[in-house]
């Protein structure tokens, strides 16, 4: 699972799970985010962020009732991907865009 565009080379997106965590891997908001590591640690995903392969992260937002992780992956319901996939293309064309005008002033 994930998003891209062709008008937006460079940013993958897709729905980062968040775990309360008290060891090292926290961030600095007490959380840290499921990886394919986390495989035997299945079940539904109270909090969520959408995320892009340049580092971007949405703020955090409830991971609605679907959200879950198995498989080492996230899963959700079609309509919860569809308005993380929206937040996302929002964030990749928002980001480009401004990449291209930063390379317009340059020149
Ligand atoms: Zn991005």
């Amino acid at each position: 699972m994930g998003w891209s565009n062709e008008l937006t080379p460079g940013h993958e997106g897709y729905l980062v799970g968040l775990k309360a965590c008290e060891d090292k891997r926290a961030r600095m908001d007490g959380y840290r985010e499921l990886t394919p590591m986390d495989d035997e640690d299945t079940g539904p995903v109270a909090i969520v962020q959408v995320g892009c392969t340049c580092g971007w992260r949405s703020p955090r937002q409830d991971g609605a009732i679907s959200a879950s992780w198995w498989g080492g992956m996230m899963h959700a319901s079609d309509w919860f991907l569809e308005e993380c996939r929206k937040t996302w293309r929002a964030h990749a064309i928002a980001t480009v865009y401004a990449d291209r005008e930063r390379a317009i002033v340059k020149t």
